[in-house]
């Protein structure tokens, strides 16, 4: 199949725009103008993009596939005004889902009700028998339970924050949500993951990267991954965390032992590992999974093998610790070695300036995630309050570029929407100032970025003979003046942002809206 697009903006990735491209098969075969396209002869069809923008497809570099389409899968309680509400929302869901066994729901805020009482776990049984629900509030810190959930959790009701009426908080509701994961089975699994590689398309991502780890899912949620991304089309990367587990690298597939395998937690739940302690929380430094020893010993097993290490790493005493391990990985197998086996850091958030020479010297990739900026960054954020002053250090995306390391975007979905565009204009527009990035460096590290992370450099541009990998985007995009670089739509927040009207993968149309040209 021969397609001609033209009458576009077409960002190559590389040079200034084009207006047409044609693609023969899975691969870009012309660049061009509007008179070389009419010229163009023999394209089975011909796409008039009306002034449409055309881009090299985003790669969503951190995600977790069947974590995210559970949650797509879910039952959406935001705006309910009444218990009676909640009910019918929930007896019409079950309804339409006779195989799902497990139902969660979110989103429900009773302050907002004119009457509050809440559904009870008798209620939810009369309207859903036997089904396991789990009905979490707006702010996730409790959950309205069915019987029969409650009945498979026995352990919950000798818990802090249990009600036999079915509302739990606390550890008791933590004991509850921790069991609801176990219950989905392969079949569950794999509807998630289907779903969530339709949203991702819709998105303009054409390739993602699913870092599955011990604590995440079952190894056999690989395949179900790799599964849903061939039916839908998308290019999938899969790592697996788990720290020295070589035998697995070709048992499971996957192309490192990467991923979220951590070096420490996370800074919310002040688990992140901190040199000096959480401004909100005097004497406690977090936690501290892996030391430099066995982060070298990591790596060092992963580069005599070939494959990629990596390890999810948040706050500054973590950082240090991996830059150590590296360092003497380094010492151990010469800069060369390292270099080979393109190993990638996942966050990355508080990483010293002499850890980002040493990355950047040993071409470790860090792969970040703008909403974390965009959503706890700023003096009264989330990271402020958990640490000061020190959130302005934090996702250093401008530190790292500068020093030479190569950038990859993600979204860490379902802890934040894969929303490309939304993480472009997070990683331009920074809380600091002087952490920002500029449109073009950001929108790479969100294309060609994601495939440099996945070992594939080179790929992520539309240049003749790359892969016909791109997105057609709702918004026209102005073509520059030709010394101008490559033309971007407008980043300034409150701007509107494109939507998809088509993404292809490799020739393949795996996303195409309503209007779409
Ligand atoms: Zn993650």
């Amino acid at each position: 199949m021969k397609t001609l697009l033209r009458g576009g903006v077409v960002h190559t990735g590389t040079h200034r725009p084009v207006t047409a491209m044609a693609t023969d098969g899975g691969t870009v075969v012309w660049l061009g103008d509007d008179e070389g396209a009419a010229a163009y002869d023999g394209a089975d069809e011909v796409v008039d993009l009306r002034g449409l923008f055309v881009a090299p497809a985003f790669v969503d570099a951190h995600l977790h596939l069947v974590q995210t389409g559970r949650q797509l899968g879910g039952l959406d309680l935001t705006g309910t005004t009444s218990r009676e509400e909640v009910l019918e929302l929930v007896a019409r869901h079950v309804g339409g889902r006779p195989g799902d066994h497990v139902v969660i729901g979110a989103g429900w805020d009773e302050t907002a009700w004119p009457v509050r009482n809440l559904p009870t776990a008798d209620q939810l049984e009369r309207v859903a028998p036997g089904r396991r629900l789990y009905l979490s509030r707006v702010d996730g810190h409790s959950a309205i339970v069915s019987h029969t959930l409650l009945a498979e959790t026995p352990q919950a009701s000798l818990e802090e924050g249990w009600s036999a009426d079915g509302r739990l908080e606390r550890r008791a509701k933590h004991v509850v949500s921790d069991r609801l994961a176990d219950l989905d089975g392969p079949e569950q699994r794999l509807a998630a993951a289907r779903r969530a590689v339709a949203s991702l398309a819709a998105q303009g991502i054409g390739a993602f990267h699913e870092n599955a780890a011990p604590h995440i899912g079952p190894e056999y949620e690989l395949d179900l991954v790799r599964q849903a991304a061939a039916e839908g089309g998308l290019h999938a990367t899969t790592y697996w965390g788990e720290a020295g587990a070589y035998d697995k690298v070709e048992r499971l597939g996957v192309a490192g032992l990467a991923g979220d395998l951590v070096a420490d937690g996370a800074v919310g739940s002040r688990t992140a590992a901190m040199r000096d302690s959480y401004a909100d929380r005097s004497g406690h430094c977090g936690h501290g999974y892996l030391d430099a020893v066995q982060i070298a010993d990591h790596v060092i097993g992963c580069t005599e093998r070939g494959v990629q290490a990596g390890f999810h790493c948040i706050g500054d005493a973590a950082l240090d610790a991996v830059a150590d391990g590296f360092a003497a990985a380094a010492a151990r197998m010469g800069d060369e070695a390292l270099r080979a086996a393109s190993h990638r850091l996942e966050h990355c958030e508080m990483p010293s300036a002499a850890a980002a020479t040493l990355f950047a010297r040993l071409g470790v990739v860090a792969s970040v995630q703008p909403l974390f900026d965009a959503l706890w960054g700023g003096p009264s954020g989330m990271y402020a309050e958990r640490l000061g002053s020190r959130w302005e250090g934090m996702n250093p995306f401008r530190t790292l570029a500068d020093a030479g390391v190569r950038l990859a975007l993600g979204s860490d979905s379902p802890v934040t929407a894969p929303r490309p565009w939304q993480a472009v204009r997070a990683a331009v527009h920074h809380h600091a100032p002087g952490q920002r990035l500029g449109p073009t460096a950001a929108f790479l590290a969100h294309t060609e970025g994601g495939w440099v992370a996945a070992r594939r450099p080179g790929e992520g541009v539309l240049r003749e003979g790359a892969a016909a990998t791109y997105a057609v985007w709702d918004l026209p995009v102005g073509l520059g003046a030709p010394d101008d670089g490559p033309a971007l739509p407008d980043l300034t927040p409150g701007a509107d942002l494109p939507t998809c009207a088509r993404t292809v993968v490799a020739g393949r149309t795996v996303h195409r809206s309503e209007e779409q040209p």
